[in-house]
């Protein structure tokens, strides 16, 4: 059985490619590597907790002498690599942690597994998620990102996941470590953590909180459904090119403040509410430090190649999103007690 290693499983991208694999190829045994910190929660794979062919391994990627040992112990054929600081507003307030996860934390896998495999690559790989952001922000309606884009990082956040993707290139290039990367656009879908706006949003929306929408609302994101991402990921790890690189989108733009509309309409719906009462909560905030305008992917190069499409429209995506959170709102308390809580409260004091 091949060993494969999956980082950052309990979170919330990680957790849907942790049970895709997990479910759809049990010819693998799948060892979900996370420290559980704030964002990683186990209650998110809870149904596969007891496969056969998967094992939890609760550990930090920036301990470089943990992961030599977990390497040396396994023979991992191939490793997929989410785990990751993933939050732009925390990475302003807190740039070192992103600092020491997204890069030092990839660095080290890097070094383990060219280590571990002593140059004989033949069958292995090593794929590293990333994002849309690394390319910066566009302007002009009709433009895209393509693979080819130089990179503009203008986060914190968006520059360690640029500075990570130049190193999985860079022992490509060097050590001619097996490698491919994708770039994906905004996920949504459950196990989001409630401080991205999709989730914030509809955990607000519950409890009749105001709904904080930075500046006018005007800035764009792409969204794709996160089970669609997680197929990308099945496909690329299975099939991609070793040295390429990959763009994941939705081809489906939303204006920020568009889409809170959209989730007050379905909520209303959802909840029994009057049409129009739950958008009285919407609350213009101090626009983000550096807020990037718009991010829009061009995945051609994954359809044309590798045959991969969205399978899911977004308004059923969206209505079986607001379900998950309404069914699940166990899960919202419990994730939104305790440390979040409290970083919920310093953040959004103003709110
Ligand atoms: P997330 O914050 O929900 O989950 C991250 C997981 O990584 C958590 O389980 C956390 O415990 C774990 N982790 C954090 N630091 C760790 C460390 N030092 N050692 C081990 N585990 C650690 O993030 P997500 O939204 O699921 O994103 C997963 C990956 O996908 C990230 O690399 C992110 O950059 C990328 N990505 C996310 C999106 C998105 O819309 N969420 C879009 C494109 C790419």
């Amino acid at each position: 059985m091949k060993k494969i290693l999956i980082t950052g499983g309990a979170g919330f991208i990680g957790s849907h490619v942790v049970r895709r694999f997990v479910k759809f190829h049990p010819d693998y045994h799948i060892y979900n590597l996370d420290a559980l910190t704030y964002a990683g929660n186990l209650e998110n794979i809870k149904d596969i907790e007891h496969e056969p062919n998967y094992t939890f391994v609760k550990g930090d990627i920036v301990d470089a002498a943990f992961i030599d040992q977990l390497f040396s112990e396994n023979d991992f054929h191939g490793v997929v690599h989410l785990a990751a600081e993933s939050h732009v507003d925390r990475s302003i307030t807190d740039p070192m942690s992103f600092v020491m996860t997204n890069v030092v934390g990839t660095v080290n896998l890097l070094n383990a597994a060219k280590q571990a495999w002593k140059e004989d690559f033949s069958n292995r790989r090593f794929y590293h998620v990333s994002t849309d952001e690394v390319y910066g922000e566009l302007h002009d309606p009709g433009t895209f990102f393509v693979e080819t884009n130089k990179y503009d990082p203008r986060s914190p956040y968006s520059a360690s996941k640029a500075s990570s993707d130049h190193f999985v290139r860079a022992y490509h290039n060097t050590y001619k470590l097996p490698v491919v990367i994708s770039n994906c656009s905004n996920n949504y879908g459950p196990n989001h953590f409630p401080e991205k706006l999709i989730p914030l949003m509809i955990h607000n929306i519950i409890q009749q909180k105001p709904l904080p929408v930075y500046g006018k609302g005007e800035n764009i994101r792409d969204w794709l459904f996160v089970e669609d991402h997680a197929i990308a990921i099945d496909v690329i790890f299975h099939d991609g090119v070793n040295g390429e690189t990959y763009n994941i989108g939705g081809h489906n733009e939303w204006k920020n403040i568009d889409l809170v509309l959209l989730l007050c309409s379905i909520m209303d719906r959802k909840l029994g509410r009057e049409a129009g009462e739950t958008e009285k909560l919407i609350t213009y905030v101090t626009d983000r430090a550096g807020h990037d305008l718009r991010y829009a992917i061009d995945a051609t190069k994954l359809s044309e190649e590798l045959g991969w499409k969205p399978s899911l429209q977004f308004a059923e995506g969206l209505e079986r999103t607001v379900d998950w959170y309404l069914n699940n709102q166990e899960w919202l308390n419990n994730v939104t007690s305790g440390n979040y809580q409290k970083y919920y409260n310093e953040m959004y004091s103003d709110r």
